[in-house]
């Protein structure tokens, strides 16, 4: 069974969606992608706020982080949540190397999916 929206072609994953669209329907109501361009400034300017005193390079990686959980449609606060030390230390590649397996995860299951 595939997805109920139109020319989605991924296998359904709840209530007659594919995972991608049924998180988006549960996360804002709407199946279409956030505007990401001004979705991404404004996490990009609470991330700097956030965390003033990372190097530039930690502070990629948290981007990167970011970016991936867009792409992925996932909930990238609950995540920190689950990842935040009892001492309120967050390791920050920790969450990008996350993220990164996540997405390999997603990539994977989406080829197989489609029979590639
Ligand atoms: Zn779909």
């Amino acid at each position: 069974m595939k997805c109920k929206v139109e020319n989605c072609e991924n296998k359904i994953f709840a209530k007659d969606y594919c995972m991608a669209h049924y998180n988006r329907l549960r996360r804002h109501n709407s199946i279409e992608k956030l505007k990401a361009g001004r979705k991404r400034d404004l996490k990009r300017q609470a991330a700097l706020s956030f965390f003033p005193e990372l190097s530039e390079r930690t502070l990629q990686k948290f981007w990167n982080y970011i970016k991936i959980c867009d792409t992925l449609d996932i909930d990238e606060v609950k995540i920190i949540k689950n990842n935040t030390r009892p001492n309120g230390s967050l390791s920050i590649s920790r969450l990008e190397n996350i993220a990164k397996s996540m997405f390999a995860t997603r990539i994977i299951s989406e080829a197989k999916n489609k029979d590639i």
